[in-house]
């Protein structure tokens, strides 16, 4: 079901009479990246705070690309900022592959609708064609350099007759649509930042809205789009806020009712320098690849920003997107740059891996990926050890040690997967063994108790303990090295343990049954 709309004309007392507006019956918030790149934090910083406010208010999260700068475009980029955005748990209700009913929700495919648009302006007389050639605005540029002014269009076509145009395009001459600017004294409402006070036309000449080859600019087609989505919020970039001016002014010309907006603070590191999209390490990508999960790269993302009546993570609890959406509040978002903290993204992985030993079914699904994943780990191994339940086992001894499910792949810990292979037991008798497995059969799991266990028994047994370590060391891991025994045997749990002695005394059992076999053969 799609919203309501209907267009009606409004009139505000004393301000301009017959102002256009769509009035729909839910608030309607969009994420409009160029497919430039990859979606890296400060995008899905935004896509996020849109999301969270729309499903908030039960209003609806559009999804628009803006892709008229034809010369920037990264193929396959759309297709990658939406998986993305999926794999974040955003989900989109307008937009490229889901459609709705205001589409097309790709810039390239709304040219028409940008010419029929900006028609109107050039009518009202609040847009006019520029005839200026590439030479003249590089001459303009050169002047203003060497004056140290800063370079700006003269506004000279502003001033063209109707009868010189009119010959213009009778020689076919090219031309761009250039936006008349005005001063502009009422600040804009910034619903994060307040009041705030920007005039354009004081530092800009005008503006091109579409260029020579038919295509629109940013400024342009982004008004026209918002307005003809039904776009009640822009929630955006604090880059942008300098430009929402010169789009007030786009609304004016229209006599369209502009959404209101709210400017997000920058994004930084935790040392307040700047996050730059060239840093590899701030795609979502690199987050994905590194093991974190959804839950706590959008923790993490929110957290630096605010919205919430407690500071995130300070509670060490970590919300689904839709516990944040439910506690969210725009009034809540800071105005003043949000930093990361890389600690607390750690600390959220490790806060959501806990959080699933909760429940039976993410158990599942996290032992099906450590299975999938030590797999891949020990492609070659034959022995593995990945029953259910020894996993379970590890990853309830792991969780509060762990930040990420593959650090559980690390070579350090192969003997939480490999069981040995090749062992002689030397130094204990089958019949000893018997009896530690029995006497261990019956302790406390925990690395003191078992400590505690061994010792009682090396000197029961007048064992040289030592010796007897490097004897359980391989019967148990096939390795010379590694944790101490104790702590080996709490890692891997009581019954990985006993199993793996009890199929160590077997396989002297098996030996010894073959060598007597081959005796007898003899
Ligand atoms: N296309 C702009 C960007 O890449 C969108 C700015 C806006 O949200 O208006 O960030």
């Amino acid at each position: 079901m799609y919203a309501v709309r209907t267009l009606v004309t409004i009139t505000q007392k004393n301000l301009r009479p017959n102002l256009k507006r769509w009035v729909h019956d839910e608030i309607r918030v969009r994420f409009a990246p160029s497919p430039t790149g990859h979606l890296h934090l400060g995008g899905l910083r935004t896509a996020l705070y849109n999301y969270l406010y729309a499903r908030n208010k039960n209003g609806k999260f559009l999804l628009r690309i803006e892709d008229t700068d034809q010369t920037r475009l990264v193929p396959g980029a759309t297709e990658s900022l939406i998986e993305d955005m999926q794999w974040a748990g955003i989900e989109i209700d307008e937009g490229p592959e889901v459609g709705g009913a205001f589409g097309p929700y790709v810039q390239s495919e709304r040219v028409d609708i940008y010419l029929k648009a900006v028609h109107e302006l050039l009518e009202n007389g609040t847009a006019y064609r520029c005839f200026c050639t590439e030479r003249r605005l590089e001459l303009l540029r050169k002047e203003a350099m060497r004056t140290r002014q800063v370079p700006r269009y003269d506004n000279k076509c502003r001033y063209l007759t109707p009868q010189q145009i009119a010959v213009l395009l009778a020689k076919n001459t090219p031309y761009c649509i250039r936006f008349q600017l005005e001063t502009h004294d009422e600040p804009l409402q910034d619903l994060i930042y307040g009041p705030v006070k920007h005039d354009v036309s004081e530092n800009e000449g005008d503006p091109v809205i579409i260029k020579t080859d038919q295509f629109p600019t940013y400024h342009f087609a982004n008004v026209v789009d918002d307005h003809m989505m039904g776009v009640t919020h822009v929630f955006r970039g604090v880059e942008w806020q300098i430009s929402t001016t010169k789009h007030l002014l786009l609304y004016k010309a229209f006599c369209w009712q502009p959404p209101r907006y709210g400017h997000l603070p920058l994004l930084v590191n935790a040392d307040g320098t700047k996050l730059s999209k060239r840093q590899g390490d701030i795609g979502i990508r690199h987050f994905r690849d590194k093991g974190y999960f959804p839950e706590a790269v959008i923790n993490y993302v929110v957290s630096a920003g605010g919205g919430f009546e407690h500071t995130l993570g300070e509670k060490h609890q970590i919300y689904t997107l839709n516990e944040l959406a439910e506690k969210f509040s725009m009034e809540r978002v800071n105005s003043h740059p949000s930093r990361l903290n890389p600690d607390l993204l750690n600390h959220f992985n490790q806060l959501h891996i806990l959080k699933m030993l909760e429940s039976p079914t993410d158990t599942q699904y996290l032992v099906r990926r450590v299975q999938a994943m030590v797999k891949q780990a020990y492609p070659k191994e034959q022995n593995l050890d990945l029953d259910d339940h020894h996993i379970e086992n590890v990853l309830m001894w792991a969780a509060k040690r762990l930040t990420f499910l593959q650090d559980l792949t690390d070579s350090k810990l192969s003997f939480l997967w490999v069981r040995p292979n090749d062992f002689k037991l030397k130094y204990i008798t089958h019949e000893q063994m018997q009896s530690l497995i029995e006497h261990l059969a019956c302790a406390e799991f925990t690395k003191d108790k078992i400590n505690e266990k061994l010792t009682e028994f090396a000197d029961k047994n007048q064992l040289k303990f030592p010796t007897f370590m490097k004897t359980l060391r391989s019967a148990l891991s096939g390795l010379k090295e590694g944790p101490g025994v104790a702590e080996m045997m709490d890692i891997l749990g009581s019954e990985a343990v006993l199993q793996r002695l009890k199929s160590c005394i077997n396989k002297q059992g098996d030996q010894a049954d073959q060598k007597q076999q081959r005796n007898n053969e003899i």
